[in-house]
């Protein structure tokens, strides 16, 4: 690398774009979901009309379509909630305005996440006739008790039906999310759960480790002792450890901290995340990051509330400007979880400083202890640093 940091400001608009849609309601809240959901109860086309207003809106700002620049869409991720209670329909409107105002790439990966049980045969079928050609389903357990107690509202019958029609719908991208670290939950129980869900025929797996967040119902009843508590963390690790080994043997490679894929089916739209990519979103909650110049980049976040993202859109959320820091930070906690590792060039090209200055030392020493490597440009995780990923980030953090 060479340390002319604070001239490298351009190439800013090389870097893949992608575009997240958010869809906030789900039939039935789960009993540990803390996430931005609502019971589906709204004006369906109505919400799509403001995400629709609101993308048209926000990609015709000068600021924005500076830092675009020519680039078209890499990926568009339709993520939720239960986006698979979106009608196909309405999707495909908010596609064409993608297409119209920004260009979706020639290869653009376009995913859904499903719910077993919200969207049948059909449904598929037409998401794969509008342009949607991946799926990512939420299958979380095959284990009908853990599915009762995360208050899921399928059964693992309705799981294995959701993969079976996503493939009978042509879909060749499949990925599937497994929940881990459930209550009660031992390796061998979830290493039957695995094994299981790895039967299914996915190209792609999501490992989600269960967080007991405060005012969920399931955190109450494992306080008031109705229920067994999670496993501790060693057990956690254990899990997955286990996911790794087993699946390695599969044809998996562990890409990132908790996704694992099949040769050449990782998730482009969250790669981008973890690669240092611009990215879009529309919905609210939504996250916008665009990469201004060398040393500049802006974050925009919609508002979590529905009805004032439905009046106000973007006018109801917030703008900050990341400087140097922000974004050499930013870029270690994911690069660090990505096992492709950070291509420090372009970090350096994004920051406008170096990002390992004064940090060397470091380095070398968690090179040392098995952590990290630094060949020419890239500094990436071993299999042991993946797991600290976080830990290792803070460490390198300016
Ligand atoms: S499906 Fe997902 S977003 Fe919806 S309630 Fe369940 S955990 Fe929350």
């Amino acid at each position: 690398m060479d340390n002319d940091w604070g001239s490298q400001s351009m190439g800013m608009t090389s870097r893949p774009l992608g575009l997240y849609v958010h869809f906030p309601f789900c039939k039935r809240k789960c009993s540990y979901c803390a996430f931005l959901s609502i019971p589906l109860d709204a004006p369906v086309r109505d919400y799509t009309d403001a995400v629709i207003h609101e993308l048209e809106s926000f990609v015709s700002e000068e600021e924005v379509l500076t830092a675009v620049g020519n680039r078209k869409l890499a990926s568009v991720y339709f993520g939720g909630g239960t986006p698979s209670l979106w009608p196909a329909g309405h999707l495909e409107r908010i596609l064409n305005v993608a297409r119209k105002s920004l260009g979706l790439d020639s290869s653009c990966e376009v995913s859904i996440e499903v719910n077993p049980g919200t969207a049948d045969a059909r449904a598929l079928q037409e998401y794969r006739k509008i342009g949607i050609n991946r799926i990512s389903i939420g299958v979380q357990s095959l284990d009908d008790s853990f599915l009762r107690l995360l208050g899921r509202l399928h059964d693992s019958t309705q799981a294995k039906e959701s993969v079976r029609f996503a493939e009978n719908a042509g879909f060749q991208d499949i990925s599937i999310d497994l929940m881990f670290g459930l209550p009660g939950q031992t390796p061998a129980m979830f290493e039957k759960d695995l094994q299981a869900v790895a039967s299914l025929g996915c190209t792609h797996l999501s490992l989600y480790e269960l967080t007991l967040e405060s005012g969920t119902p399931l955190r109450r009843r494992v306080e008031q002792g109705e229920v067994a508590g999670l496993p501790d963390d060693d057990i956690v690790a254990s899990m997955l450890d286990i996911a790794d080994t087993r699946l390695s043997a599969l044809g998996f490679d562990r890409y990132e901290v908790s996704n694992l894929a099949k040769e050449g089916k990782e998730c482009r739209h969250n790669s981008l995340y973890w690669s240092g990519g611009d990215y879009l979103a529309a919905g609210p909650a939504g996250v916008t990051l665009l990469y201004m110049e060398a040393g500049r980049a802006v974050r925009w976040t919609n508002t979590r509330e529905i009805p004032d993202y439905m009046s106000r859109g973007r006018k109801a959320g917030t703008k900050e400007v990341l400087g140097p820091r922000d974004i050499t930070r930013e870029g270690l906690l994911t690069g660090l979880r990505f096992k492709k590792g950070i291509d420090l060039k372009d970090l350096a090209k994004r920051a406008g400083v170096d990002p390992l200055a004064g940090a060397m030392d470091r380095i070398r020493m968690l090179e040392v202890e098995g952590f990290l490597t630094l060949k020419g440009d890239v500094l990436a995780p071993t299999r042991l640093g993946m797991n600290l990923a976080d830990r290792l980030a803070l460490e390198l953090s300016p």
